[in-house]
């Protein structure tokens, strides 16, 4: 859910920089901050919602990173798939 936000942001700013030069400057800036802040937004909630059902160690970007492989943590090793089902 949190990396849809993220997609979508970028999609939104991709979308943007293809359409820039056909759109009033004014509208133009109004939509990049706010494809910009979704996008934040979404990283920010990714890297502060995912955590550890153990230890609460932060996992967003650990996920992220690993494409989505991640089964063990970081930092304490227990393993998701017996603790998050
Ligand atoms: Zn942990």
């Amino acid at each position: 859910m949190y990396l849809t936000l993220v997609a979508v942001g970028f999609s939104a700013l991709i979308l943007l920089a293809y359409t820039e030069k056909y759109m009033a400057p004014g509208l133009f800036r109004t939509l990049l901050y706010n494809a910009l802040a979704l996008f934040l937004a979404g990283n920010i909630l990714m890297y502060i919602g995912i955590r550890c059902p153990k230890c609460k160690a932060t996992l967003g970007y650990h996920i992220v990173f690993s494409a989505g492989k991640a089964y063990q943590c970081p930092r304490c090793r227990v393993n998701f798939d017996e603790e998050m089902s």
